[in-house]
């Protein structure tokens, strides 16, 4: 494809991008919640809207790339309205619940700056944007599409289902969400069980709340992407991104919200992620398989055979196409490794290699080949960003590269243009494009091997009974700003000051 082509969730089909400022993208992805430290299945959404950005920019887009911070409580999962998240944990590690989410937000932002992720354009809090949340509700409710009861203000989701298309990104249907939603907390003030918080009455032991015009409380989960990508991107913008479980209840919800303050729909392509599964097992906290960014790069977690480098973690989730599922486990992580390996050594060697600078080339075919290879990657990318596709066109390009090195290919095999244009599309494709990093980049992943070291003498050691060596490892870790922390499942995380 020679334009750039995204599946659009919304519309089910590939549709060509058309950005609603020529030359200028928006991007909207849903941002962590940062009541807790990120885990694996955090890393493919971050990572896959990072190559987004990075090939929009590629395409000579200014791009404004937003993802926010949810720091202030939110509903989990479906239609279940759960206590405040953030307030919720605070009270449980002691901390304030401002301590807490500057703590997982720096481990948030040391996780995405290992795997390489590109800041983005905005970064805006939840906490920071109470006034516009409050604004869009009023409005909602002016709008007759929201209604307060006892401080607690819900969307009226069956009118809206009747007006207007709910249920069609996630192809839920109203009737369906009736009858399974589960009884719980505020459904006896909800007009239908379906109708979802804006706005929550806070009880007395909440910490974090805030005046409102219905009184104390806080914000609902949605409310927030609505409000802030409208601020920064406008009423309509053009890329919101986000995993697949976020279509029902979150991106369901923002669609609605938006539609009735705006008068329209928010978005025009909407992209989603695959999930990442673990031995081919869902990601739970029931399974015990839930690993943690730190236990993934630092190796202690049970179920890791050993520490895994953020770049390798980087070139795994990329090796498949974002709307394909992808499954976790030692060998999958322990063969890409190799892969990377391989693959950046030849990048290596190409960067080295002296071409004798023939237009000629004496091997047509092969010279033809690598051109025909290399003009494939853009292709690839345009089509829905297929890095599978193009990190495979890469590897066929690399045995190019070693017979060149090697010497089973000829240097004059192909041609000076042809020789330039391999190098520019490595770097433009693996670097530029891809985000990936040499291995030996990154000192801090030095820093997580010494760790994972440290963290397996200990493991040792408390075995053996052994605690004055434990201990003696963790008091000094801890003088040096480096907290272990020993988790329920037998794993060790921890967290640098
Ligand atoms: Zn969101």
């Amino acid at each position: 494809m020679s334009e750039f082509h995204i599946y659009n969730s919304y519309t089910r089909q590939k549709e060509r991008f058309e950005s609603i400022t020529p030359g200028h993208a928006g991007l909207y992805v849903c941002g962590p919640t940062v009541s807790g430290e990120s885990h694996m299945g955090h890393a493919r959404p971050y990572i896959t809207f990072d190559v987004v950005q990075r090939y929009l920019r590629h395409l000579g887009y200014k791009v404004r790339y937003v993802r926010n911070i949810t720091d202030a409580g939110h509903f989990e999962e479906e239609g279940r309205e759960a206590q405040d998240k953030v307030s919720e944990k605070a009270r449980l590690e002691k901390l304030e619940p401002m301590e807490m989410v500057h703590k997982y937000t720096s481990m948030f932002h040391h996780g995405m700056r290992l795997f390489n992720c590109d800041e983005p354009s905005i970064e805006p809090t939840a906490t920071g944007h109470i006034v516009e949340q409050i604004g869009m509700i009023e409005d909602i409710i002016a709008k007759g599409y929201a209604y307060e009861v006892n401080g607690s203000v819900y969307f009226d989701v069956k009118k809206y289902a009747d007006n207007y298309p709910y249920g069609k990104l996630s192809g839920r249907v109203l009737e369906d969400q009736l009858e399974t939603t589960r009884e719980l907390d505020g459904q006896d003030e909800k007009r239908n069980k379906a109708d979802f918080a804006l706005w929550k009455n806070a009880p007395p032991e909440h910490i974090m709340r805030w005046k409102s015009p219905w009184g104390e409380g806080f914000p609902g989960w949605h409310i927030e992407c609505s409000a802030m990508s409208s601020k920064y991107l406008g009423e309509t913008f053009d890329i919101h991104g986000g995993g697949m479980d976020l279509q029902f209840p979150h991106h369901e919800s923002e669609i609605a919200q938006s539609t009735i303050s705006h008068g329209h729909a928010p978005v025009r392509y909407w992209m989603h992620n695959n999930m990442i599964t673990i031995n081919g097992k869902k990601m739970g906290k029931s399974y015990n398989n839930v690993i943690k960014l730190s236990e993934l790069f630092s190796g202690g977690h049970p179920l890791l055979a050993q520490a895994y480098h953020p770049m390798v973690v980087r070139f795994y989730i990329l090796q498949t196409h974002y709307r394909s599922t992808l499954d976790f486990s030692n060998e999958a992580l322990q063969a890409a490794e190799r892969a990377f390996r391989r693959l950046w050594e030849a990048y290596e060697v190409l960067q080295k290699l002296q071409h004798p600078g023939n237009n000629e080339a004496a091997n047509a075919g092969l010279h033809q080949q690598v051109l025909e290879q290399c003009g494939q990657c853009s292709e690839y990318m345009n089509d829905d960003l297929n890095t599978a596709k193009v990190i495979a066109n890469l590897f066929d390009l690399s045995s190019t590269i070693n017979g060149m090195k090697g010497g089973q290919v000829a240097a004059n095999a192909i041609g000076a243009d042809a020789f330039d244009t391999l190098k520019s599309t490595f770097r433009t494709y693996l670097e530029d494009i891809l985000g990936m990093q040499a291995l030996q980049v990154q000192q801090s992943n030095k820093l997580d091997e010494v760790l994972a070291l440290l963290i397996e003498i200990r493991k040792d050691a408390k075995k053996r009974k052994d605690f004055a060596t434990s201990d003696q490892i963790r008091n000094r870790l801890a003088e040096a700003g480096i907290q272990l922390k020993d988790e329920k499942d037998g794993s060790v995380s921890y967290s640098i000051e």
